[in-house]
Protein backbone atom coordinates (compact mmCIF):
# COMPACT_ATOMS: atom_id res chain seq x y z
CA UNK A 1 0.00 0.00 0.00
CA UNK A 2 1.45 3.66 -1.01
CA UNK A 3 2.21 6.01 1.13
CA UNK A 4 1.36 8.63 -0.51
CA UNK A 5 -0.98 11.70 0.30
CA UNK A 6 -3.69 13.03 -1.90
CA UNK A 7 -6.53 15.57 -1.62
CA UNK A 8 -9.85 13.87 -0.72
CA UNK A 9 -13.84 15.59 0.59
CA UNK A 10 -13.94 13.67 3.69
CA UNK A 11 -16.94 13.37 5.81
CA UNK A 12 -16.58 12.82 9.56
CA UNK A 13 -19.04 12.50 12.49
CA UNK A 14 -19.74 15.37 14.89
CA UNK A 15 -21.80 15.82 17.78
CA UNK A 16 -24.23 17.57 15.57
CA UNK A 17 -23.96 14.92 13.36
CA UNK A 18 -21.17 15.00 10.49
CA UNK A 19 -18.80 17.31 9.56
CA UNK A 20 -17.37 17.86 5.68
CA UNK A 21 -14.20 19.38 4.44
CA UNK A 22 -11.37 18.85 2.41
CA UNK A 23 -8.38 16.65 4.01
CA UNK A 24 -5.03 15.11 2.82
CA UNK A 25 -5.25 11.41 3.72
CA UNK A 26 -3.52 8.05 2.04
CA UNK A 27 -4.74 5.10 0.90
CA UNK A 28 -5.06 4.10 4.41
CA UNK A 29 -8.11 6.10 4.91
CA UNK A 30 -9.75 3.85 2.21
CA UNK A 31 -11.35 0.49 2.89
CA UNK A 32 -9.51 -2.42 1.85
CA UNK A 33 -10.46 -3.99 -1.67
CA UNK A 34 -8.46 -5.62 -4.69
CA UNK A 35 -8.17 -2.85 -7.46
CA UNK A 36 -7.11 0.82 -6.78
CA UNK A 37 -8.06 3.19 -9.41
CA UNK A 38 -6.61 7.12 -9.35
CA UNK A 39 -10.13 8.92 -10.07
CA UNK A 40 -9.34 11.65 -12.56
CA UNK A 41 -13.52 12.98 -12.62
CA UNK A 42 -16.51 12.87 -10.16
CA UNK A 43 -19.70 13.90 -10.58
CA UNK A 44 -22.45 15.59 -8.76
CA UNK A 45 -25.47 13.99 -7.98
CA UNK A 46 -28.79 14.92 -6.37
CA UNK A 47 -28.31 11.60 -4.10
CA UNK A 48 -24.63 13.33 -3.30
CA UNK A 49 -26.27 16.91 -2.32
CA UNK A 50 -28.54 14.84 -0.14
CA UNK A 51 -25.22 12.81 1.25
CA UNK A 52 -23.13 16.61 1.85
CA UNK A 53 -26.14 18.28 3.85
CA UNK A 54 -26.62 15.17 5.92
CA UNK A 55 -30.29 14.53 5.04
CA UNK A 56 -31.84 10.98 4.11
CA UNK A 57 -28.85 9.17 6.35
CA UNK A 58 -27.18 8.36 3.19
CA UNK A 59 -23.69 8.33 4.67
CA UNK A 60 -23.02 5.44 6.82
CA UNK A 61 -19.31 4.64 6.96
CA UNK A 62 -18.65 7.92 8.58
CA UNK A 63 -15.21 8.71 8.54
CA UNK A 64 -15.74 8.53 4.87
CA UNK A 65 -14.95 10.18 1.29
CA UNK A 66 -18.32 10.47 -0.46
CA UNK A 67 -19.14 10.46 -4.34
CA UNK A 68 -21.13 8.30 -5.49
CA UNK A 69 -19.13 7.83 -9.05
CA UNK A 70 -16.12 8.18 -10.13
CA UNK A 71 -13.98 7.39 -13.69
CA UNK A 72 -10.19 7.33 -14.06
CA UNK A 73 -7.16 4.30 -14.36
CA UNK A 74 -6.63 1.32 -12.69
CA UNK A 75 -3.40 2.00 -10.59
CA UNK A 76 -2.93 -1.87 -9.21
CA UNK A 77 -5.24 -4.82 -9.19
CA UNK A 78 -5.16 -7.64 -7.45
CA UNK A 79 -8.21 -8.59 -9.81
CA UNK A 80 -7.62 -11.15 -12.71
CA UNK A 81 -10.37 -8.61 -14.70
CA UNK A 82 -8.37 -5.10 -14.22
CA UNK A 83 -4.74 -4.77 -15.32
CA UNK A 84 -2.99 -1.46 -14.37
CA UNK A 85 -4.09 1.10 -17.14
CA UNK A 86 -7.35 0.18 -17.74
CA UNK A 87 -9.71 2.82 -17.91
CA UNK A 88 -12.59 2.00 -15.49
CA UNK A 89 -15.93 4.03 -14.19
CA UNK A 90 -17.66 2.91 -11.04
CA UNK A 91 -21.58 3.72 -10.50
CA UNK A 92 -24.10 2.73 -7.41
CA UNK A 93 -23.16 -0.48 -5.42
CA UNK A 94 -23.38 1.50 -1.96
CA UNK A 95 -20.16 3.80 -2.82
CA UNK A 96 -20.37 7.01 -1.65
CA UNK A 97 -22.97 5.53 0.91
CA UNK A 98 -21.19 3.15 3.29
CA UNK A 99 -17.89 3.15 0.84
CA UNK A 100 -15.32 5.48 0.20
CA UNK A 101 -16.33 7.42 -2.99
CA UNK A 102 -15.24 9.42 -6.13
CA UNK A 103 -14.51 12.93 -4.00
CA UNK A 104 -10.80 12.17 -3.65
CA UNK A 105 -7.43 11.60 -6.31
CA UNK A 106 -7.38 7.93 -5.26
CA UNK A 107 -10.53 5.08 -4.88
CA UNK A 108 -10.01 1.42 -3.31
CA UNK A 109 -13.03 -0.73 -4.64
CA UNK A 110 -14.07 -3.93 -5.07
CA UNK A 111 -13.51 -5.08 -9.17
CA UNK A 112 -16.35 -6.45 -9.47
CA UNK A 113 -18.05 -3.56 -9.22
CA UNK A 114 -15.97 -1.38 -12.04
CA UNK A 115 -17.16 -1.37 -15.74
CA UNK A 116 -14.73 -0.90 -18.49
CA UNK A 117 -15.17 2.18 -20.22
CA UNK A 118 -16.10 1.95 -23.84
CA UNK A 119 -13.77 3.02 -26.72
CA UNK A 120 -13.78 6.60 -27.08
CA UNK A 121 -15.26 7.39 -24.04
CA UNK A 122 -12.60 9.87 -21.64
CA UNK A 123 -13.07 9.79 -17.88
CA UNK A 124 -14.42 13.31 -18.18
CA UNK A 125 -17.41 12.17 -20.77
CA UNK A 126 -17.97 8.71 -18.51
CA UNK A 127 -18.90 10.99 -15.46
CA UNK A 128 -20.77 14.04 -17.64
CA UNK A 129 -23.10 10.95 -18.18
CA UNK A 130 -22.29 9.68 -14.29
CA UNK A 131 -24.88 7.95 -11.87
CA UNK A 132 -27.31 10.24 -13.63
CA UNK A 133 -27.11 9.73 -17.19
CA UNK A 134 -26.67 5.99 -16.69
CA UNK A 135 -30.21 6.01 -14.75
CA UNK A 136 -31.58 8.14 -17.64
CA UNK A 137 -30.69 4.95 -20.02
CA UNK A 138 -32.22 2.72 -18.34
CA UNK A 139 -35.44 4.74 -17.95
CA UNK A 140 -34.96 4.91 -21.68
CA UNK A 141 -34.13 1.02 -22.37
CA UNK A 142 -37.31 0.38 -20.00
CA UNK A 143 -39.52 2.01 -22.00
CA UNK A 144 -38.11 0.27 -25.08
CA UNK A 145 -38.46 -3.18 -24.09
CA UNK A 146 -41.75 -2.35 -22.76
CA UNK A 147 -42.37 -1.54 -26.71
CA UNK A 148 -43.09 2.39 -26.79
CA UNK A 149 -41.88 3.05 -29.98
CA UNK A 150 -39.59 5.65 -31.67
CA UNK A 151 -42.05 8.45 -32.62
CA UNK A 152 -44.33 8.23 -29.71
CA UNK A 153 -44.84 11.46 -27.49
CA UNK A 154 -42.64 10.87 -24.67
CA UNK A 155 -42.39 13.25 -21.25
CA UNK A 156 -39.65 13.84 -19.12
CA UNK A 157 -40.21 15.41 -15.48
CA UNK A 158 -37.20 17.40 -13.97
CA UNK A 159 -36.73 17.89 -17.67
CA UNK A 160 -33.43 20.71 -16.92
CA UNK A 161 -32.26 18.29 -14.11
CA UNK A 162 -29.00 15.35 -14.26
CA UNK A 163 -31.34 12.66 -15.39
CA UNK A 164 -33.94 14.64 -17.21
CA UNK A 165 -31.89 16.29 -19.06
CA UNK A 166 -29.82 13.15 -20.40
CA UNK A 167 -33.05 11.77 -20.87
CA UNK A 168 -34.26 14.19 -23.08
CA UNK A 169 -31.11 14.29 -25.47
CA UNK A 170 -31.12 10.45 -25.65
CA UNK A 171 -35.58 10.16 -26.71
CA UNK A 172 -34.86 12.83 -29.05
CA UNK A 173 -31.95 11.17 -30.61
CA UNK A 174 -33.72 8.28 -31.18
CA UNK A 175 -36.50 9.72 -32.68
CA UNK A 176 -38.96 10.46 -29.93
CA UNK A 177 -41.59 13.53 -29.60
CA UNK A 178 -39.94 15.00 -26.35
CA UNK A 179 -42.04 16.49 -24.13
CA UNK A 180 -40.17 18.67 -20.95
CA UNK A 181 -42.05 19.44 -17.38
CA UNK A 182 -39.75 21.85 -15.74
CA UNK A 183 -40.28 24.61 -13.15
CA UNK A 184 -38.05 26.78 -14.58
CA UNK A 185 -39.33 28.63 -17.65
CA UNK A 186 -35.44 30.36 -17.77
CA UNK A 187 -33.85 26.79 -18.98
CA UNK A 188 -36.54 26.33 -22.33
CA UNK A 189 -33.87 27.53 -24.75
CA UNK A 190 -31.68 25.14 -22.98
CA UNK A 191 -34.32 22.30 -23.29
CA UNK A 192 -34.64 23.13 -26.97
CA UNK A 193 -31.30 22.95 -27.82
CA UNK A 194 -31.07 19.41 -26.40
CA UNK A 195 -33.94 18.46 -28.10
CA UNK A 196 -37.15 18.94 -26.64
CA UNK A 197 -40.04 20.12 -28.86
CA UNK A 198 -42.40 21.10 -25.94
CA UNK A 199 -42.14 22.97 -22.83
CA UNK A 200 -44.68 21.43 -19.89
CA UNK A 201 -45.26 23.94 -17.28
CA UNK A 202 -44.28 22.43 -13.19
CA UNK A 203 -48.11 24.06 -12.26
CA UNK A 204 -49.83 21.79 -14.86
CA UNK A 205 -49.58 18.78 -13.03
CA UNK A 206 -47.91 20.27 -9.23
CA UNK A 207 -51.36 19.73 -7.45
CA UNK A 208 -53.60 16.87 -7.54
CA UNK A 209 -55.31 15.88 -9.99
CA UNK A 210 -58.56 14.07 -11.59
CA UNK A 211 -57.40 9.61 -11.42
CA UNK A 212 -58.24 9.44 -15.36
CA UNK A 213 -57.38 13.09 -17.72
CA UNK A 214 -56.97 13.19 -21.87
CA UNK A 215 -54.44 10.84 -23.11
CA UNK A 216 -51.35 12.76 -23.61
CA UNK A 217 -48.46 10.48 -23.02
CA UNK A 218 -47.36 7.11 -24.77
CA UNK A 219 -44.18 7.20 -22.16
CA UNK A 220 -42.47 9.24 -20.20
CA UNK A 221 -39.25 9.36 -17.38
CA UNK A 222 -40.32 10.60 -13.71
CA UNK A 223 -37.53 11.83 -11.74
CA UNK A 224 -39.89 13.65 -9.60
CA UNK A 225 -42.49 11.15 -7.72
CA UNK A 226 -45.59 12.92 -5.70
CA UNK A 227 -48.83 14.81 -7.51
CA UNK A 228 -46.79 14.76 -10.22
CA UNK A 229 -45.96 11.21 -11.23
CA UNK A 230 -49.58 10.45 -10.40
CA UNK A 231 -50.92 13.00 -12.62
CA UNK A 232 -48.51 12.39 -15.46
CA UNK A 233 -49.84 8.34 -14.65
CA UNK A 234 -53.17 9.68 -14.88
CA UNK A 235 -52.78 11.54 -18.45
CA UNK A 236 -50.67 8.44 -20.37
CA UNK A 237 -52.29 6.60 -23.68
CA UNK A 238 -53.78 3.22 -23.34
CA UNK A 239 -51.15 0.69 -23.04
CA UNK A 240 -48.66 3.25 -22.64
CA UNK A 241 -45.47 2.90 -19.65
CA UNK A 242 -44.24 5.21 -17.48
CA UNK A 243 -40.73 4.71 -16.01
CA UNK A 244 -40.00 6.04 -12.28
CA UNK A 245 -36.55 7.03 -11.05
CA UNK A 246 -36.77 9.70 -8.79
CA UNK A 247 -38.08 11.45 -5.85
CA UNK A 248 -36.52 15.32 -6.11
CA UNK A 249 -40.32 16.65 -5.05
CA UNK A 250 -41.63 13.73 -2.87
CA UNK A 251 -41.41 10.22 -2.02
CA UNK A 252 -45.53 10.01 -1.86
CA UNK A 253 -47.29 8.48 -4.60
CA UNK A 254 -50.89 9.47 -4.37
CA UNK A 255 -52.58 7.86 -7.51
CA UNK A 256 -55.56 5.54 -7.51
CA UNK A 257 -55.60 1.94 -9.54
CA UNK A 258 -57.39 3.38 -12.42
CA UNK A 259 -54.54 4.13 -14.80
CA UNK A 260 -53.57 0.94 -14.64
CA UNK A 261 -57.06 -1.24 -14.80
CA UNK A 262 -58.84 0.90 -16.96
CA UNK A 263 -55.71 1.96 -19.28
CA UNK A 264 -52.99 -0.69 -18.96
CA UNK A 265 -50.94 2.01 -18.08
CA UNK A 266 -47.57 0.38 -16.89
CA UNK A 267 -45.36 1.97 -14.44
CA UNK A 268 -41.56 0.66 -14.58
CA UNK A 269 -39.00 1.16 -11.54
CA UNK A 270 -35.78 2.02 -12.36
CA UNK A 271 -33.00 1.38 -10.21
CA UNK A 272 -29.45 2.10 -10.81
CA UNK A 273 -27.03 1.18 -7.63
CA UNK A 274 -27.60 -2.59 -7.90
CA UNK A 275 -28.29 -2.54 -11.46
CA UNK A 276 -26.83 -6.16 -12.69
CA UNK A 277 -23.18 -5.85 -14.17
CA UNK A 278 -24.37 -6.96 -17.78
CA UNK A 279 -27.10 -4.87 -18.05
CA UNK A 280 -24.64 -1.65 -17.37
CA UNK A 281 -22.09 -2.44 -19.39
CA UNK A 282 -24.81 -2.40 -22.03
CA UNK A 283 -26.20 0.42 -20.92
CA UNK A 284 -22.63 2.53 -21.45
CA UNK A 285 -21.98 0.79 -24.61
CA UNK A 286 -25.55 2.47 -26.09
CA UNK A 287 -24.56 5.90 -24.26
CA UNK A 288 -21.25 6.00 -25.90
CA UNK A 289 -23.18 5.21 -29.35
CA UNK A 290 -25.78 7.62 -28.83
CA UNK A 291 -24.36 10.68 -27.14
CA UNK A 292 -22.12 12.32 -28.90
CA UNK A 293 -19.39 14.67 -27.57
CA UNK A 294 -20.91 18.15 -28.30
CA UNK A 295 -24.22 16.36 -26.72
CA UNK A 296 -22.57 16.27 -23.55
CA UNK A 297 -20.50 19.95 -23.54
CA UNK A 298 -24.46 21.23 -23.94
CA UNK A 299 -25.40 19.53 -20.39
CA UNK A 300 -22.39 19.76 -18.99
CA UNK A 301 -20.60 22.22 -16.39
CA UNK A 302 -17.16 21.84 -14.16
CA UNK A 303 -16.53 22.20 -10.97
CA UNK A 304 -13.40 21.39 -8.41
CA UNK A 305 -13.96 19.62 -4.93
CA UNK A 306 -13.79 22.82 -2.89
CA UNK A 307 -17.15 23.82 -4.89
CA UNK A 308 -18.88 20.99 -3.62
CA UNK A 309 -20.77 22.10 -0.22
CA UNK A 310 -22.01 25.19 -2.28
CA UNK A 311 -23.11 22.78 -5.28
CA UNK A 312 -25.13 20.81 -2.28
CA UNK A 313 -27.10 23.46 -1.51
CA UNK A 314 -28.03 24.32 -5.11
CA UNK A 315 -28.96 20.56 -6.03
CA UNK A 316 -31.17 20.18 -2.91
CA UNK A 317 -32.59 23.53 -4.34
CA UNK A 318 -33.18 22.19 -7.75
CA UNK A 319 -30.94 25.30 -9.25
CA UNK A 320 -28.64 22.90 -11.01
CA UNK A 321 -28.85 22.46 -14.69
CA UNK A 322 -27.92 19.41 -16.46
CA UNK A 323 -24.80 17.23 -15.62
CA UNK A 324 -21.72 18.42 -13.06
CA UNK A 325 -18.35 16.59 -13.31
CA UNK A 326 -15.94 17.10 -10.57
CA UNK A 327 -12.22 17.60 -11.22
CA UNK A 328 -10.89 15.81 -8.78
P1 LIG B 1 -31.14 17.01 -10.19
O1 LIG B 1 -31.25 17.84 -8.98
O2 LIG B 1 -30.04 17.27 -11.17
O3 LIG B 1 -32.52 17.08 -11.00
C1 LIG B 1 -33.76 17.02 -10.35
C2 LIG B 1 -34.73 17.94 -11.07
O4 LIG B 1 -36.02 17.75 -10.52
C3 LIG B 1 -34.45 19.42 -10.86
O5 LIG B 1 -33.48 19.93 -11.74
C4 LIG B 1 -35.81 20.02 -11.13
O6 LIG B 1 -36.00 20.06 -12.55
C5 LIG B 1 -36.76 18.96 -10.58
N1 LIG B 1 -37.21 19.28 -9.22
C6 LIG B 1 -36.44 19.61 -8.14
N2 LIG B 1 -37.21 19.84 -7.06
C7 LIG B 1 -38.50 19.65 -7.48
C8 LIG B 1 -39.76 19.75 -6.82
N3 LIG B 1 -39.86 20.08 -5.52
N4 LIG B 1 -40.87 19.49 -7.53
C9 LIG B 1 -40.78 19.13 -8.84
N5 LIG B 1 -39.61 19.03 -9.52
C10 LIG B 1 -38.49 19.28 -8.83
O7 LIG B 1 -31.08 15.49 -9.70
P2 LIG B 1 -30.64 14.16 -10.51
O8 LIG B 1 -31.00 14.34 -11.92
O9 LIG B 1 -29.27 13.78 -10.10
O10 LIG B 1 -31.62 13.09 -9.85
C11 LIG B 1 -33.03 13.18 -10.13
C12 LIG B 1 -33.77 12.18 -9.24
O11 LIG B 1 -33.45 10.85 -9.66
C13 LIG B 1 -33.39 12.27 -7.76
O12 LIG B 1 -34.53 12.06 -6.98
C14 LIG B 1 -32.41 11.12 -7.59
O13 LIG B 1 -32.37 10.66 -6.26
C15 LIG B 1 -32.99 10.11 -8.54
N6 LIG B 1 -32.02 9.13 -9.01
C16 LIG B 1 -32.34 7.81 -8.91
C17 LIG B 1 -31.48 6.85 -9.36
C18 LIG B 1 -31.91 5.43 -9.32
O14 LIG B 1 -31.05 4.55 -9.41
N7 LIG B 1 -33.19 5.15 -9.21
C19 LIG B 1 -30.15 7.20 -9.86
C20 LIG B 1 -29.94 8.63 -10.05
C21 LIG B 1 -30.85 9.55 -9.59
P3 LIG B 1 -36.72 21.31 -13.28
O15 LIG B 1 -36.03 22.53 -12.79
O16 LIG B 1 -36.54 21.06 -14.73
O17 LIG B 1 -38.17 21.27 -12.85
Amino acid sequence: MSNETFRALMARKTEAGQSIAIETITEADLPEADVTVDVEYSSFNYKDGLALKGLSRILRALPMVPGIDFAGTVRSSASPDFQPGDKVVLTGWGVGENWSGGFAQRARVKGEWLVKLPEGLSSRQAMAIGTAGLTAMLCVDALERYGIAAGGNVLVTGAAGGVGSVAVRLLSRLGYKVSALTGRRSEEDFLKSIGATDIVDRDTYAAAGKPLQGERWHGAVDTVGGPILANVLASTVYGGAVAACGLAASTDLPTTVFPFILRNVALLGVDSVNCPTPRRAHAWARLAELLEPGDLDLVTQEVGLDDLPKLADDIIAGRVRGRTVVRT
